[in-house]
């Protein structure tokens, strides 16, 4: 029994210990490019052009913002983790939030197309607003940067009758997802490593930020992809009156 407690205890080092060395290098490699790039405009800036030195800052503020949305997701994470977070769930409809969602995240991707297809007289889904909008944030980015300029994003969001849940499915049109790394987009930083990747930005906390809030809510997030396109599929249980969540709230 105590040699079973001392290798869990033991598993469970080496995983914070693994954990602290893969956030050092993620926070070590933006960090350096920033302190690379100020120091070359602070000792050079007269024997450099102005087309430079503005390539350089706009690489520092790119740089800034990939170490801003990788401790924003460690934070989430953390939270995630300790029982403490609290979830408030409401009985809401999908499809506002969705479309919210979408006007977000086309700010950044401003040719893509993103198409919609929605069943009418969707059922109220019981999710936390804040993280079910997070969900689809993450689902739609991700859509997005991996796929090229110009393309369509499919957002649908369906009923199924016959479990009353609801379906939200986004489709792309990018690189795809070979069968072998299927399984491991969703584990903790985990990226897949490829020529058309390298060069697209990321921390690998996404997905698996995505499927553990999925998850806490009840839901299921599936995922089919090949040579070309990917489509994430999330489902939610329509909100019954029956409910204890609701039942909870409205008393
Ligand atoms: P990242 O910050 O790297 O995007 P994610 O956890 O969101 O992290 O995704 C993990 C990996 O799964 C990505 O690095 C990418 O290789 C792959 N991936 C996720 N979404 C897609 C998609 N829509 N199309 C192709 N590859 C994807």
């Amino acid at each position: 029994m105590a040699k079973v407690n001392e290798d869990k205890t033991n598993e469970l080092e080496q995983a914070h210990l693994d954990f602290i060395s893969t956030v050092s290098h993620e926070l070590r490699t933006p960090l350096t490019s920033i302190r690379g790039f100020a120091d070359t405009l602070l000792l050079s800036y007269d024997k450099i052009s102005p087309e430079q030195r503005e390539k350089f800052l706009h690489i520092i503020k790119d740089q800034s913002n990939r170490l801003i949305k990788l401790v924003e997701n460690l934070l989430t994470v953390s939270k995630m983790q300790s029982d403490k977070e609290l979830m408030v769930y409401k009985a809401v409809d999908a499809v506002p939030l969705v479309d919210n969602c979408i006007q977000i995240v086309k700010l950044q991707y401003k040719t893509h197309n993103y198409i919609c297809n929605y069943d009418k007289n969707l059922p109220k889904i019981l999710v936390d607003t804040d993280k079910f909008q997070q969900i689809m944030i993450n689902l739609l980015d991700n859509a997005s940067k991996y796929s090229p300029e110009g393309s369509n994003v499919y957002v649908n969001i369906s009923q199924n009758y016959e479990d009353n849940t609801l379906n939200i499915s986004v489709k792309d049109e990018g690189i795809g997802i070979s069968e072998e790394n299927l399984s491991k987009i969703f584990n903790k930083f985990s990226r897949i490593d490829s020529p058309l990747t390298r060069k697209i930005q990321g921390n690998g906390l996404g997905l698996y930020i995505t499927k553990t809030l999925v998850e806490k809510m009840n839901g299921k997030i599936s995922v089919q992809s090949g040579e070309k396109g990917s489509v994430f599929t999330v489902v939610f249980h329509g909100a019954n009156p029956d409910d204890e969540v609701l039942k909870k709230i409205k008393e």
